[in-house]
């Protein structure tokens, strides 16, 4: 381990038992100091929303400022204004009701803080997904530790510098390093841990949380099918698939990673999405609208997919760049790959690339199979005129979430829970879920000093065949 590894992980356990002691001198964060948080995360976003942009445009080598603008500044704008005007109801006191026998008494759940929670972040939406559990993690009145991913250094020394001047470290802090810190992170005796990254190490923070039996929400990856109806015109479903495939090129937890189609309708569809990708990204490779790969090595691993699909006799429509990207840019060109093989690692493996394959369908129960026959998505999409269809095919399938005629947007509605099932995860956030992932439910019965259950002793007579009934 590196001597900045070491010096970030001492740096780590004291935050941590600072932010521990702070909680416990304070325990519940007033509404209106909550409100004064979340207000402080509001306003930060929109003042250094420049500053943003060109932080993830550096990490990425080219990070599209629109999509930066769309997919993390407008979103953290509106979440935490969502949580500001919510968080008074969100905690409010939930009465329940008391049956016959236990009356009189309140029964009640009063909606805690868990306490000092750690999130752990990705990088393919490094401001967002840093910060959208932050402010639910804020709204529910906790102390929050956040692990940045190391391939977006820029973005992770810009939350610290940022998060750094609006709160002090004993209630917000950003810890910098990679997988040994990460490692580390998961082991400390955290009241909860968010972590959003790939299945594999979803796994490895299952197990260290396991330790201390902190609980978890794991918000994973894993092939978001997109399946369209015979139904449907599919120029029309390439018009959105091709903008929700390749925003951010392709690198969305979300994105459709492979579409199927009406069998016999796979070229006619594939060519619909290259004529799309051609009028949204004219001149992709210098367009600055394009997003580029993250590394080398995530670079390396899709071109990899690709000649592999090529050789099991795919054919691969590429929507060529006419202008070679700027040195050192790693624009992936926009890519099809149709019918491939089902047995190889672009049908295996999450794609997290700009490229989609096609296959054909012969009709809604084959698609379900096909579905069915896979690890549970973190999303589904249904193309279909008819809305019987649609919801047949919810009904038959099981993903995190949905969304019908349209890719990707069901994440943007803050009332809805947004998060994975099976092999893409387990817990939900955004709005109320998210509050409630960071909130105790603490069940309360309250009796008045005469309650008759003081009756209920030993030798039990009569009185206790009253409360048997
Ligand atoms: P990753 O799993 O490689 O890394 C994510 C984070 O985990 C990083 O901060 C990293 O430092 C940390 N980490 C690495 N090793 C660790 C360990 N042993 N213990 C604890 N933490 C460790 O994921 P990534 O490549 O950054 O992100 C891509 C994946 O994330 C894709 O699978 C994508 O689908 C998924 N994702 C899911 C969502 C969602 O909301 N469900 C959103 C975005 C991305």
């Amino acid at each position: 381990m590196s001597d900045v590894d070491t010096r970030q992980i001492e740096r780590m356990k004291d935050i941590h038992a600072r932010q521990k002691r702070a909680f416990e001198a304070e325990r519940h964060r007033s509404l209106e100091e909550r409100k004064s948080d979340l207000k402080k995360i509001e306003d930060m976003v929109k003042r250094r929303a420049a500053d943003f942009v060109e932080a993830i445009n550096a990490d990425y080598g080219r990070r599209s400022g629109a999509e930066t603008e769309i997919a993390e500044i407008g979103f953290m704008i509106a979440d935490a204004k969502h949580a500001r005007k919510n968080v008074a109801r969100w905690m409010s006191v939930r009465r329940k009701d008391v049956p016959m026998t236990l009356k009189p008494g309140n029964a009640y759940v009063r909606r805690e803080p868990k306490g000092v929670v750690g999130i752990v972040a990705p990088w393919n939406y490094p401001m967002q997904l840093a910060l959208a559990p932050l402010t639910a993690a804020l709204a529910a009145g906790c102390r929050a530790m956040i692990k940045p991913s190391e391939f977006t250094p820029r973005t992770a020394e810009l939350l610290k510098e940022t998060l750094g001047e609006l709160f002090s470290e004993d209630h917000v802090a950003v810890i910098t390093g990679g997988p040994e810190v990460a490692q580390a992170f998961c082991s400390l005796p955290l009241d909860h841990i968010f972590y959003t990254g790939s299945t594999q190490v979803g796994r490895l923070v299952a197990r260290a949380a396991a330790e201390n039996l902190t609980p978890v929400t794991l918000e994973l990856g894993g092939k978001s099918p997109t399946v369209i109806a015979n139904d449907f015109d599919i120029r029309q479903a390439a018009k959105t698939i091709a903008w929700g495939k390749f925003f951010n090129a392709g690198q969305t937890c979300v994105a459709p990673d492979y579409v199927l189609t009406p069998k016999g309708s796979e070229h006619d569809f594939a060519e619909a999405m290259i004529d799309e990708v051609r009028a949204m990204w004219p001149e992709a490779g210098e367009n600055a609208d394009y997003t580029a790969i993250i590394s080398d090595r995530h670079y390396q691993r899709i071109e990899k997919l690709v000649e592999e699909a090529r050789s099991a006799g795919a054919e691969v429509l590429q929507a060529e760049f006419a202008t070679s990207p700027q040195q050192g840019v790693r624009a992936y060109p926009p890519t099809i790959v149709i019918n491939p093989p089902t047995d190889i690692a672009l049908m295996k493996e999450e794609i997290f690339g700009p490229v989609l394959p096609v296959l054909g369908h012969d009709g809604m129960s084959d698609a379900a199979r096909f579905v069915n026959e896979r690890d549970r998505p973190l999303a589904l999409y249904v193309y279909a005129r008819s809305k019987d269809t649609a919801r047949r095919f919810l009904s038959r399938t099981i993903s995190g979430g949905a969304a019908v005629n349209v890719p990707m947007l069901h994440l943007s509605v803050p009332d809805l829970p947004f998060g994975g099932v099976g092999a893409s995860g387990q817990g939900a956030y955004h709005g109320e879920d998210g509050f409630l992932t960071f909130t105790h439910e603490r069940a309360v019965f309250e009796a008045p000093v005469w309650h008759p259950s003081r009756l209920i002793r030993p030798p039990y007579g009569k009185m206790f065949e009253f409360f048997k009934k």
